[in-house]
């Protein structure tokens, strides 16, 4: 079956919209993604189920559950090969994505199959997010910030919350341990000015559970996070 008709199937099975410009755009992006893995490593799922539903779908997963607003800016944290941020800013050319990533080779490779997608509405931001977030120029600028396969919670907050304005959104893409995550970045959030919003738990087109969280930006986030990476790793909040 061609990945159009898996993309196309999958999509109506879990209630998303899919158009044919859309499709034409993630039919260049799976092309593209499987010649770029033969040169680096970007991902372990290469034949075309894997990638029309556990990457293409499970990101527009996230455009089911959570409402962008028209002309929103969204900054995507350890986006790697453009999961989820690059699929949305197919989905939606109306919202300004940044994709950030603190490996540069992986950026490039993104930078060219979104060239290639013929998208506008991009950039890539080589930085660390802990760097990036204390910066004027990133901090606080964003409705959204979304991650999925960072890190956990309690650390990921510290990494992304930064980057939102008040009253914006963080969104966690995470599987099967959301709950145990969310237990543990309790204090996290009570210090980064976060309050989970909603939980949405659904399976992924029998590839198993996943969790988007959605946590709003209740007030700025104090200027001591985020800190340096190696306090965030020995001490998480
Ligand atoms: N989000 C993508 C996905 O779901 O397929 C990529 C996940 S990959 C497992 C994690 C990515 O996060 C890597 O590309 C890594 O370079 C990036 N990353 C990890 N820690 C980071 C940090 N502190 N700042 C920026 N990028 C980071």
């Amino acid at each position: 079956m061609s990945i159009e008709k898996i993309i196309t199937e999958n999509a109506r099975l879990v209630g998303i919209e899919v158009n044919d410009s859309l499709i034409e755009k993630l039919k260049i992006y799976s092309e593209q993604l499987k010649e770029w893995n033969e040169k680096i490593n970007l991902t372990a799922i290469t034949d075309d189920e894997g990638i029309a539903i556990k990457h293409f779908i499970d990101s527009l997963m996230l455009l089911k559950y959570v409402e962008i607003p028209e002309n929103s800016r969204l900054i995507d944290v350890g986006t790697g090969a453009g999961f989820p941020g690059l699929v949305i800013a197919a989905a939606r050319e109306d919202v300004f994505v940044t994709l950030l990533d603190s490996t540069g080779k992986k950026l490039k490779v993104v930078q060219d199959i979104a060239e290639k997608m013929g998208l506008k509405n991009y950039t890539v931001l080589h930085m660390r997010a802990e760097e990036a977030g204390q910066k004027n120029e990133y901090r606080e600028q964003f409705d959204f910030a979304t991650a999925r396969a960072v890190a956990e919670l309690r650390v990921l907050s510290e990494y992304c919350l930064p980057f939102v304005k008040k009253d914006g959104y963080f969104i966690s893409m995470k599987g099967a341990l959301a709950d145990k995550e969310i237990e543990n970045a309790a204090n996290a959030l009570k210090v980064l000015s976060g309050k989970i919003e909603e939980k949405f738990n659904f399976d992924l087109c029998s590839s198993g559970e996943r969790n988007i969280i959605k946590i709003k930006k209740i007030s700025q986030t104090s200027t001591k996070y985020p800190r340096v990476s190696a306090q965030i790793s020995k001490k998480p909040l």
